[in-house]
C-alpha cells in the first residue's frame, strides 16, 4: 500500500536536471545534478528519493570506470539513467530506475519455488 502510494506520487514527480561544473552545497531532492557540465559530464548526483533518507548517490559517467552509468537527455530536458540505481546502506535498500526524469521503483524479484523443491527446515 505504501509502495503503491509512493509510486503514485513518483509518477507525478519530475526531476529537474541541472548541469553544473561543481556540486552546490545544499542538494535538492528534486534535482539530478550532472557534474562536469555538458562538455564533460563525468558524474550524476542524486539524493536518495526515499522520504526520510538523505543519502547522496554519485554515479560515475566517465567511460574509464568499471561501473559506468549512461545518461540520455530527452526533448523536454529530462533525463534517463542506465542502468538502475541501487542504494544500499544501514537504513536504505532502494532500487529504482530514472526514466524521463521520473522514478520507477524496481519491484523486489519474487522467486517462486515449487513445493517439491523446498527443503524442509
Ligand atoms: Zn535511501
Amino acid at each position: 500500500m505504501i509502495r503503491w502510494l509512493f509510486n503514485l506520487w513518483a509518477a507525478h514527480h519530475r526531476y529537474r536536471t541541472e548541469w553544473v561544473e561543481d556540486l552546490p552545497d545544499g542538494l535538492s531532492k528534486e534535482t539530478v545534478y550532472i557534474v562536469g557540465g555538458r562538455k564533460y559530464p563525468f558524474q550524476a548526483t542524486v539524493v536518495c528519493p526515499r522520504r526520510a533518507c538523505k543519502q547522496v548517490i554519485h554515479l560515475d559517467l566517465s567511460p574509464d570506470v568499471e561501473q559506468q552509468w549512461h545518461i540520455e537527455e530527452h526533448g523536454g530536458g529530462e533525463i534517463s539513467l542506465h542502468p538502475s540505481i541501487h542504494v544500499t546502506g544501514l537504513s536504505c535498500n532502494c532500487h529504482y530506475w530514472l526514466r524521463h526524469g521520473t522514478i520507477r521503483w524496481s519491484e523486489t524479484p519474487k522467486l517462486r519455488v515449487p513445493r517439491e523443491n523446498r527443503r524442509d527446515p
